[in-house]
């Protein structure tokens, strides 16, 4: 049987993060029958979503402009980096709104059981970043898993042979975040900690 736009809608819906197929039902059924209050205004948003969305060519962030608004602010410190995994690590230490520094997105972690290697990471551009930056310290705001922790390790080994790396302040984040803590998952207040008491 063929499959109604009706039924690809839901089967859309239901590969959201989050959603299953229950919610993808509800969500779909709330559309129809809101079709001018939210049907309507979510395609438009999607649809100039779409379009419009660069990625950031200096950090990697997702944005309307490249560069992003991040790395385009002059108020923010030139000399302060944040090294996150992914895009939501970034808007979730943005929250906090106590960094006023840069970013740089790796794209994930090491990962040895994914077969996911420096090579698979923005680790190259961050070196080649740092080398032609002028930055004092690099914080490494990666998880409190295994992986996270091995990518932080690395991370600090690379950059530590940069020329002058050996000056470099490279700090990680401190407690608050919980063994296995992805930072997306955390609260505002718990980032906000580990950012202030990092070493
Ligand atoms: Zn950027």
């Amino acid at each position: 049987m063929k499959e109604t736009p009706l039924d690809s809608l839901i089967r859309a819906f239901a590969g959201l993060p989050g959603l299953g197929p229950r919610s993808a039902r509800r969500i779909a059924l709330h559309l129809l029958v809101n079709r001018e209050r939210a049907m309507n205004p979510l395609m438009q948003a999607m649809a100039q979503t779409a379009e419009n969305i660069r990625t950031c060519h200096i950090c990697g962030n997702l944005d309307l402009t490249d560069p992003c608004a991040v790395c385009r602010d002059p108020a923010r410190a030139d000399d302060l980096l944040c090294v996150v995994a992914g895009i939501s690590d970034l808007w979730a230490v943005e929250r906090t709104g106590i960094f006023k520094g840069r970013y740089h997105i790796l794209g994930g972690v090491l990962s040895a059981l994914d077969g996911i290697g420096p090579d698979q990471l923005s680790v190259a551009p961050l070196l080649e970043r740092v080398r032609g930056g002028a930055f004092s310290e690099i914080i490494l705001a990666l998880a409190a898993t295994v992986d996270g922790q091995a990518t932080a390790h690395y991370l600090t080994d690379r950059l530590h042979t940069l020329p002058g790396g050996t000056d470099l302040r490279i700090t990680r984040l401190a407690h608050g975040v919980p063994v296995g803590g992805q930072l997306d998952y955390l609260d505002d207040g718990t980032i906000t900690t580990a950012l202030k008491a990092r070493k």
